[in-house]
């Protein structure tokens, strides 16, 4: 990926991204829980094996729901 960083002209929607309470970023996309908290892609795939047990949910540390992964 070579566009990580965009130079001038960088349009930032309020209300599009969403901070992953796990890195502190934001992110065009985390996947988030009904309870508020998101976590970002990368820190889900570095916690996987804390998260996810079968690749298909993942655990949400805060409220212990388990939420869908792939298409919602
Ligand atoms: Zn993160
Ligand atoms: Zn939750």
């Amino acid at each position: 990926m070579e566009d990580r960083k965009e130079k001038g002209g960088r349009r930032r929607k309020k209300g599009e991204t969403a901070r992953c309470h796990c890195c502190g970023g934001e992110f065009p996309f985390c996947w988030t829980c009904r309870c508020g908290f998101a976590i970002c892609q990368d820190c889900l795939e570095e916690n996987f094996w804390g998260m996810s047990c079968n690749g298909i949910t993942w655990y949400c540390p805060d409220c212990e729901r388990t939420n869908g992964l792939g298409n919602q």
